[in-house]
């Protein structure tokens, strides 16, 4: 399979940050419209592109979708920033799609979120900022956030403290830790996992979630993606975690200035102001999020408009790995693309 068309096309947030979106387009003319791909938080939009024989963009864009890679203000490929999934919902995914219409003419969107894509996404759609968008796959964790113990206990007690002494935290810091404090947490995790040889790897898991790995599953990457996510994972912002940590105490997402975004306090009992169709997927082994938070997601919406939306619960997988799994391309995507086409 190859790319023919990869084109970077630059779009303003609404508070005036710089972003960008990654447009990728194969031999086929893309007679299935736009689809935007929302990451998660501390990666860029290459992360739904790992070095597999056909990763997810292969595959949308051999199926004739128009493929849109957003970096939004999350993304590693920016300056880094304390950023919030209000400002994310607010001012980022709003302007995405709209510089999407602006360039293909199209009035409907459809969207693959991911993690912290997929929260403030969710949280732009239930605010009613998206209603170009009609057919949603959301991948880890949507309208309700919960987490393993362990991470809990993180939230609320680690999280407090780490920011009194950093702004941000890097799984990059595995392979180069820039400060004293950074190299004593690598050090750190280094006592507690001794899952693999990849640092960055282990810093993934101590930043994201409670598990040896949390994110994946070593048998279900091939040891090129291993060493790709060395590359792939960089600062995230302490503000990210002080909003989720509220979110885990709630139970769903709340935001984290509703005087300031405009957006509702808490999204689970605010009537949720869209028609898109929602597919939850989750994995059974996700060790960031628990698969309780995209089956709660569900029983949610489908208790809103029954047999309408629905819930995918991928046995053999974790988190990240539905997307960068070496078997993806056959486990997952031919599924994942009928729900796009709305097939089933
Ligand atoms: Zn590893």
């Amino acid at each position: 399979m190859v790319i023919l068309e990869e084109r970077v096309i630059p779009y303003t947030s609404k508070d005036n940050m710089v972003l960008n979106l990654i447009n990728v387009r194969g031999a086929k003319e893309a007679h299935q419209g736009p689809v935007i791909l929302v990451h998660g938080a501390g990666v860029r939009a290459n992360i739904f592109r790992p070095p597999v024989r056909r990763n997810l963009v292969h595959a949308l864009v051999d199926h004739g979708y128009d493929v849109w890679l957003s970096n939004w203000r999350g993304s590693i490929d920016l300056p880094p920033n304390e950023w919030t999934l209000d400002q994310a919902a607010c001012f980022d995914h709003p302007e995405a799609v709209k510089k999407i219409q602006a360039e293909t003419g199209a009035s409907k969107v459809k969207a693959i979120i991911h993690c912290q894509g997929s929260t403030s996404f969710t949280m732009s759609v239930l605010a009613g900022l998206l209603p170009q968008v009609e057919t949603i796959i959301s991948n880890a964790v949507s309208l309700f956030t919960i987490v393993p113990q362990w991470s809990r206990v993180k939230l609320k007690y680690a999280v407090p403290l780490v920011a009194e002494l950093t702004p941000f935290i890097s799984p990059a810091w595995g392979d180069n830790p820039p400060t004293v404090f950074a190299k004593l947490i690598r050090a750190m995790v280094k006592m507690g996992h001794h899952e693999c040889d990849n640092d960055v790897c282990k810093m993934v898991s101590f930043t994201y979630g409670a598990g040896c790995p949390a994110l994946w599953r070593h048998k279900n990457i091939n040891e090129q993606t291993h060493e790709w996510v060395r590359k792939e994972f960089a600062d995230v912002p302490l503000s990210f975690f002080k909003q989720m940590a509220r979110c885990v105490h709630r139970g769903n997402l709340i935001s984290y200035d509703p005087i300031v975004s405009g957006l509702p306090l808490d999204f689970s009992v605010h009537k949720p102001q869209t028609d898109a169709r929602f597919i939850f997927y989750t994995g059974k082994l996700n060790r960031c999020f628990l698969p309780e938070s995209q089956i709660r997601a569900f029983k949610f919406f489908d208790k809103l408009r029954p047999n309408y939306h629905a819930l995918e619960v991928l046995e053999h997988y974790s988190h990240l790995d539905i997307f960068i799994g070496e078997r993806a391309d056959k486990d997952i995507f031919p599924k994942m693309l009928a729900y796009l086409d709305g097939k089933i």
